[in-house]
């Protein structure tokens, strides 16, 4: 089925001048600059996957009653293109994203676009906005797929628009390495067995943001989430999955079961934990045996993974049941290094053992 979808490229009438970009590359807050190109292609049923164009960045004509907007029909990726070294412009796993696009198109009843599809349209808006991609910092690229059909009906829409924007985002740490604190919300779920937790959609988001509001009430940078059924064991945080460090140097996650977001970060930290001989425990593990542990200092480090972070300590845990720290509070040595090691392999300067970099 990959037939190859030709892209077709619209000019630019009047892309940003190279001082326009370099002013608005300077200190970029995460999301708000705007390159100058958008991927998008159609989906409607009996066409398959029609109409692929880039071309300027601008508003989506939608109608009101577009699926998308009552019901969230919607799903999304985040990636990430840096400049290596050399000047070349780096992709990190793209498949993986692909193939999660697909995963959370099937659990919102929606149409899988190609994996080839997928990667040829992440890279034609990385060349168009090329131009975009910071030396320091990274061009993160946001895939999504919305449901455009205009009809009020509850069911799948019949029709839908592939969209990819991109932005160019500044180093998340400058320098300092910070523990953040977070929130262990009792009150509020992300996800539960049979849900859309595994997928990555926009629902998950919305579902999640009174927890986050929760969370800096209570002085917290970012809200826990623990399992929907017994609220005891750890899950993630609302964008970002969780490992712990022990005492002997082997590592816990919890274990993707369909609650859980499957981190392409995730994934490629345990097997570069493994690279250095680590044990990595996919386990169910829960809040009050972290807590014993992190008094007993048999777990050493706690951190949060994901595309936009990479990896961030975490110092301190907050719940209603009350507070403890991990460690010292601060980011564990763990971290950092893990974090530089993965972000040399992003940038094309460390040795890519996995074959997971994809020069374009
Ligand atoms: C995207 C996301 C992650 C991190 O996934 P990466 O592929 O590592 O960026 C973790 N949890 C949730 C809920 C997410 O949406």
């Amino acid at each position: 089925m990959p037939a190859q979808v030709e892209i077709a490229r619209i000019a630019h009438p009047n892309p940003a001048s190279d001082a326009e970009r370099a002013a608005k590359m300077t200190d970029p807050v995460f999301g708000a600059v705007r390159t100058d190109h958008m991927v998008t292609i159609h989906y409607t049923e009996g066409q398959g996957w029609h109409d692929a164009q880039i071309g300027p960045r601008g508003p989506l004509p939608l109608d009101p009653s577009s699926a998308v907007f009552h019901y969230a029909q919607e799903i999304f990726e985040g990636m990430k293109a840096y400049r290596g070294a050399d000047g070349s412009v780096k992709l990190f796993r793209p498949e993986k994203n692909a193939q999660r696009f697909q995963a959370s198109a099937r659990r919102l009843a929606m149409p899988e676009l190609p994996e080839d599809l997928f990667v040829q349209a992440v890279e034609a808006l990385v060349k168009a906005d090329e131009a975009w991609v910071p030396t320091e910092g990274s061009l993160y690229l946001r895939p999504f797929l919305i449901a455009t059909e205009g009809a009020l009906g509850v069911r799948p829409s019949k029709e839908y628009m592939f969209v990819v924007i991109a932005c160019p985002v500044g180093n998340y740490f400058k320098g300092e390495s910070r523990a953040v604190t977070i929130w262990a919300s009792r009150d509020y779920s992300r996800a539960v067995r049979g849900g859309t937790g595994f997928a990555k959609c926009g629902g998950n988001y919305a579902a999640s943001l009174a927890a986050q509001a929760e969370a800096t009430r209570n002085g917290c940078d970012q809200v826990l989430f623990l399992d929907a059924i017994e609220g005891k064991w750890i899950e993630e945080l609302g964008g970002m999955n969780v490992f712990f460090v022990k005492k002997d140097g082997s590592l816990i996650t919890p274990p993707l079961g369909g609650t859980i977001l499957p981190g392409v970060t995730r994934d490629s930290l345990i097997q570069l934990a493994k690279d250095q001989g680590r044990t990595v425990h996919e386990e169910l593990y829960s809040l009050e045996q972290l807590r014993a542990d992190a008094q007993a200092g048999e777990v050493v480090e706690a951190f949060a993974c994901g595309t936009a972070a990479i990896v961030v300590g975490i110092g301190q845990i907050k719940s209603p049941s009350g507070d403890f720290t991990i460690g010292d509070g601060k980011e564990g040595e763990f971290a950092r290094s893990i974090r530089a090691e993965l972000l040399n392999i992003q940038k094309g300067l460390g040795e890519d053992r996995h074959n997971w970099v994809r020069s374009i």
